[in-house]
């Protein structure tokens, strides 16, 4: 595939021998709180365009802010769940900046006074070797607000460049958000891309386990930042970095990170310097191209925010809070391990195919695991990849694949018409009992039909009628493929089995 950047790459193999890459990530997360960060105006997402602001969220004169309370110990939560120490005080800061997503001219956010601090995330990345454990320090997790949203009209590409005109929504303006920055990952060169991606994937899990945000990277719920740098191997300072801003999804992130690698080795290899900024990430090839400058935070003259008192959480709260923490993921997955009967391998593939949650969903509504994980894997999971999409993102529910399990086990579908069942359900043909209806899925169970096609087919071929009615068994399996073909794939293939062996016994006696 050709690159949307016409800059050189080195092979990921030739950039690790030489250099040694060095991550952080800095995640948004949505919270899903019923009102905004900073005034009551609602947050449901979709709403038509600026029907869910106010004088608050608009910065109008004279409006002052007030904090969400339930925003706060969401914020709490988090920083409990990744082991922070919470701030015995902390405040609130604005970020200056001049550009028309924030329509009070500054974002109210959290710079050297942050509510949380210092803690780490345990992970386990998938090598070839089997998984490996790594920690991955956390900087800090801070409070702040959403921006609106700009829709640029025109252009081919959806950016400011070639519209003809942009509209502004500011519904999203507004809405609680917490950023969770790590410090500088180094790990193994070879493993940089797996660790980004497990890292993303073990926070979204502990995200959504802590019940704060619905954290969906492809609804923008939650967004992942990737910071890369590389170093010459053996030198200790580092390197200059570059933001790739806004990636949205699991696989992605990935992706962006081996990409950056690959690009910014190839331009210190040739001498030249890596320039200090952000980056856009094209689904589409992979690439990375070239953003805006990095602002450094003194262009943002961050000052602290006078229209709010700072935040002086009383520790029987954070111990409140601290008591109504998950499980951890990590503790967890090697509980659903141990229920499920299955290896730490079949474990990260699950992970990795971002299926554990749906499986679990599945489980939880009466289906076998082996079933559950069969389908979302097997199935839904190559249709996600075919669609470049994580499984979470394609309309199908628990609650489907749930039924569709049923119908299986009930005999009306067999695995072939199961699979026509998804396509139609992810084609949005309805939920899958609507699909075996208007699609005419369901297995021929009438034994009228089936003994119908079974004659039929031992009168076209008298020889295998012979062999089975001389005791060869097996034979009959060339009148099961006979009577699949004549009924389109919709019959059970055990029952057709049954059945001829019945009418050849019948005809025997
Ligand atoms: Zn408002
Ligand atoms: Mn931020």
């Amino acid at each position: 595939m050709t690159a949307t950047t016409s800059e050189p790459l080195l092979t990921f193999e030739d950039a690790i021998a030489t250099f040694d890459p060095v991550m952080g990530f800095e995640v948004h997360v949505e919270l899903n709180t019923l009102t905004k960060m900073f005034c009551g105006c609602p947050t449901e997402f979709g709403a038509p365009p600026n029907t869910q602001v106010c004088p608050v969220c608009l910065g109008l004169p004279g409006a002052l802010p007030v904090v969400n309370e339930k925003a706060v110990e969401s914020a709490i939560r988090i920083g409990l769940a990744l082991g922070c120490s919470i701030a015995e005080w902390s405040r609130f800061a604005r970020k200056n900046y001049f550009y028309p997503d924030m329509p009070k001219d500054f974002q109210t956010s959290q710079y050297d006074e942050p509510i949380a601090v210092n803690g780490a995330l345990a992970i386990v990345v998938p090598t070839e070797d089997g998984p490996r454990p790594v920690t991955v320090g956390i900087e800090r997790a801070h409070m702040e607000e959403d921006t609106g949203k700009i829709l640029h009209v025109g252009g081919a590409t959806g950016r400011i460049h070639g519209a003809d005109y942009s509209l502004i929504d500011y519904n999203r303006a507004g809405v609680p958000l917490i950023e969770i920055v790590t410090k500088p990952i180094e790990v193994e060169p070879a493993l940089a891309p797996a660790v980004a991606r497990a890292y993303v994937t073990e926070l979204r899990e502990l995200i959504v386990a802590l019940g704060v945000s619905d954290a969906h990277m492809h609804q923008g719920s939650m967004r992942v930042d990737a910071n890369v740098s590389l170093k010459p191997r053996g030198r200790v300072e580092l390197g200059t970095r570059t933001e790739t801003k806004n990636v949205n999804s699991i696989r992605s992130v990935e992706r962006a990170v081996r990409f950056e690698i690959q690009r910014q080795a190839a331009v210190l290899q040739a001498g030249e310097t890596i320039i200090q900024e952000t980056r856009h990430f094209h689904e589409s090839d992979g690439s990375t191209t070239s953003g805006r400058i990095k602002e450094e935070a003194e262009d943002y003259r961050y000052f602290p925010e006078p229209d709010l008192t700072p935040i002086v959480p009383e520790s029987a709260w954070i111990e409140r809070l601290r008591a109504t923490l998950p499980e951890p993921p990590l503790k967890r997955r090697a509980r659903i391990r141990e229920e499920w009967g299955i290896s730490e391998h079949e474990m990260q593939s699950l992970i990795n195919a971002g299926a554990l949650e749906l499986v679990q969903q599945t489980v939880a509504l009466g289906a076998d695991s082996a079933d559950a994980r069969k389908w979302w894997t097997g199935e839904i999971a190559r249709i996600s990849n075919e669609r470049g999409l994580d499984v979470a993102a394609l309309p199908i529910t628990p609650q489907d694949v749930h039924r569709i399990i049923m119908l299986t086990i009930e005999g009306s579908l067999n695995d072939k018409l199961a699979r026509q069942v998804i396509e139609g359900v992810l084609a949005g043909e309805g939920n899958p009992d609507e699909v075996v209806v208007s699609r005419d899925l369901a297995v021929v169970s009438d034994d009228g039909a089936l003994l119908e096609a079974i004659d039929t087919a031992l009168a076209q071929q008298p020889d295998v009628a012979e062999k089975i009615r001389g005791g060869k068994v097996q034979a009959a399996g060339a009148i099961v493929g006979a009577v699949m073909q004549s009924t389109g794939g919709m019959a059970d293939a055990a029952r057709v089995r049954e059945l001829i062996l019945e009418r050849v016994g019948d005809s025997l006696g």
